[in-house]
């Protein structure tokens, strides 16, 4: 590990406060100059540590941020124009939890506007690179926290998983990305997008790290109607558990004409790494797959749409100057703080909610997410503990390329988005490199099966390591 960048000059001595200092000292060097990453969009100024003295599951540990989830400290812009500057009166749950555990919030990281991108270059503040190959996008929508974590500024970060914007980035950039079960995380103080799907998530240098914390931003929240009342078990402690014995579900449908030969080579002996740890692998269809990428961009534009109906340049947002009357106003801060990305989705969502077209769109999408979930429920009942598919069909492409073809850029989450549908819980972990470019293996576990799933993810991440890591692969 390189040196960071906190030189004896950084060093901060208030308590836990120099892993802070060396964590903006390494965020300010990675983003510099224009061929910077650019991870982050703001950076915490305060070098007083923020966590509770003394212990906590995350003492001393620097976090970073996505920029939908409110900070009080910091301004949270949702990656957007709209939002340029705003400050929440309020923190997210998730944010006071890091805090009472002992971490630091570092900075709020750069994202695609509202969550709404697989790139991270419908960023209002333009895009992050990758890492790992600073001409190729990180993905997204959470880039920004995926490659602060891939470029050794935090050892972990918290993100939102709309459709695989965690999950997704942690695969383009060589690090672990978990979603949770629908619930399992509050999203009270998370910027909504499209509610039903929305997760707060985290990305880990290792399984252990994103496992650390979810575990600490995890539990009932009785500010979020959404979450549930359900204890949390030790994410980290069941880590040690294994795969042998465990039904494997290799699901067909994602072993699709779509998948890049070389990730479906890495795939293959990434499942020939789980049989050897002791994994039973079993073939299975999960046969309304192929319905998952147009259902989910019926709902979750529907949702988005009548999810930034609130941001009209009075009650939030930044306003229109000049204009006339009050519509006059709604008008023009909306064409001017929105970007083609989140006006195009609004437009989706408005028509597909819209009085002769609801039953049409809307409605139909709702069924056919019946129908998604029933293939899952179906196949847990057959005794099969968890699946494994590759987490997106191709390795980081590079920035510019799918800018113009939004539906080039959708499928870039028809492995990811069936969980947010079915509300389960998956894990993006790294598999062997493509070309030098990081690729994932995603697990999906039945609802509130976490442990399960975090167990699998390390069995395979050890499996790696036991043969000298990835980066030598
Ligand atoms: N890429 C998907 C989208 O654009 C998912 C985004 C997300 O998970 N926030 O909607």
């Amino acid at each position: 590990m390189e040196d960071p960048g906190g030189g004896p000059g950084n060093e901060q001595t208030n308590g836990g406060g120099s892993g802070l200092s060396r964590a903006l000292a390494r965020a300010r060097a990675v983003d510099e100059g224009p061929e910077g990453l650019n991870c982050f969009l703001s950076l915490s100024q305060a070098l007083d540590p923020g966590g509770e003295e003394g212990g906590g599951p995350l003492a001393g540990v620097p976090v970073a941020v996505k920029d939908n989830i409110c900070t009080l400290e910091l301004p949270t812009t949702c990656g957007s124009r709209f939002l340029e500057g705003y400050e929440s009166p309020f923190q997210a749950t998730v944010v006071r939890k890091v805090r009472e555990a002992g971490g630091f919030v570092v900075g709020k990281t750069n994202m695609d506007e509202f969550g709404m991108g697989s790139s991270t270059e419908n960023s209002a503040y333009g895009p992050t690179r990758n890492p790992r190959d600073p001409s190729r996008v990180p993905g997204g929508s959470s880039g920004g926290s995926a490659a602060a974590v891939a470029a050794g500024v935090v050892p972990c970060a918290l993100g939102s998983d709309t459709g695989g914007s965690v999950r997704q980035p942690a695969a383009f950039c060589g690090v672990v990305g978990v979603k949770p079960t629908y619930g399992r995380v509050s999203r009270y103080g998370l910027v909504a997008f499209a509610s039903s799907l929305d997760q707060i998530g985290t990305f880990g240098a290792t399984v252990e790290d994103a496992a650390r914390l979810l575990e600490v931003a995890a539990g009932h929240d009785p500010r979020d109607a959404t979450s549930a009342r359900r204890s949390v078990p030790s994410f980290v402690d069941a880590l040690d558990d294994g795969v042998k014995g465990k039904v494997i579900g290799i699901p067909r449908e994602y072993l699709t004409e779509a998948l890049d030969p070389g990730v479906a080579t890495s795939f293959a002996q990434a499942r020939e790494r789980l049989r050897e740890a002791g994994a039973i692998l079993r073939d299975v269809s999960l046969p309304h797959t192929r319905y998952a990428v147009p259902t989910y961009y019926i709902l979750a534009p529907a949702e988005a749409s009548s999810n930034l109906a609130r941001f009209d340049g009075i009650r939030y947002g930044v306003r229109a100057l000049g204009s006339g009357s009050t519509r006059e106003v709604y008008e023009a801060s909306r064409s001017q703080g929105f970007g083609a990305e989140v006006v195009r989705r609004i437009i989706l969502g408005t028509f597909a909610l819209s009085a002769g077209y609801h039953d049409e769109y809307y409605e139909r999408a709702q069924k056919v997410r019946s129908l998604i979930c029933r293939d899952f429920r179906r196949i847990w009942a057959e005794g099969v503990d968890l699946l494994f598919t590759p987490t997106s069909p191709t390795p980081a492409f590079p920035l510019g390329e799918r800018v113009r073809d939004p539906l080039a850029m959708y499928l870039s989450d028809i492995f990811t988005v069936t969980a947010n549908l079915a509300g389960i819980p998956a894990v993006s972990v790294p598999i062997d490199p493509v070309q030098g470019l990081p690729c994932g293996g995603q697990f999906l576990a039945p609802p509130w099966e976490e442990t399960r799933m975090l167990a699998g993810a390390a069995a395979l991440e050890r499996s790696y390591a036991s043969d000298g890591g990835l980066s030598h692969g």
